[in-house]
């Protein structure tokens, strides 16, 4: 197996998909490039095909056994990439049935993660982008939701840790400090 497999992950508006762009550029420049693999954009791909959806947004209000159908799907797609890659996805995902994982054992056993990243913030800073986000359709939580929603990716972050012996590391991308977090995943992909 060749490569490094980094899974980064962060509650929706949490800004993980800026940081990671950011990095992406300066390990470039690097000369230490990853491919950039969207998991959500896996799954929505077969989503959309199989007249599931119409934006991303509406995949996580699906039923359960869809949801698991199509990450499946990615997961076995993104497999089947070798070299060094991030992942950008979800350590779970907030559905209305509650938390969904987003990698139960199937689909770690099919990534094989050597470090897992948290993206994290304070709750309000991430509701206010949220807010301040009109090309998604995010959902209104409260602070106390998403506290708990934090808090539960921490928990399943541990879980995933013990079954594949990954790394799990914290990067805060606090408001007006994004540099400092992208200086952060920088050092951790090097
Ligand atoms: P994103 O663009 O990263 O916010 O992802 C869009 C959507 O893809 C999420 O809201 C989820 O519905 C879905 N998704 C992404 N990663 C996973 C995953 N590992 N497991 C289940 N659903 C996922
Ligand atoms: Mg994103």
């Amino acid at each position: 197996m060749a490569g490094t497999k980094c899974i980064i992950t962060g509650v929706p508006g949490v800004g993980k998909t800026t940081v990671i762009t950011e990095a992406l550029k300066r390990l470039e420049e690097a000369g230490r490039p990853y491919a950039y693999l969207s998991f959500g954009s896996f799954m929505f791909e077969v989503a959309a095909k199989k007249g599931l959806v119409k934006n991303r947004d509406e995949m996580r209000l699906l039923g359960k056994d869809d949801q698991r159908q199509l990450q499946q799907e990615a997961a076995g797609e993104i497999a089947r990439i070798d070299g060094d890659v991030i992942v950008d996805t979800h350590a779970s995902v907030k559905t209305p049935k509650g938390y969904l994982p987003g990698l139960p054992e199937w689909v770690l056993e099919a990534l094989r993660p050597d470090l897992f990243v948290l993206i994290e913030t304070d709750e309000d800073q991430i509701l206010g982008r949220r807010f301040g986000d009109p090309s998604r359709i995010r959902d209104l939580d409260t602070y106390g939701a998403l506290r708990s929603h934090q808090s539960f990716n921490r928990a399943i972050a541990a879980a995933y840790a013990m079954k594949t012996g990954c790394t799990v590391a914290i990067v805060t991308n606090a408001d007006h400090l994004l540099d400092r977090a992208v200086d952060q995943l920088v050092t951790l992909l090097s």
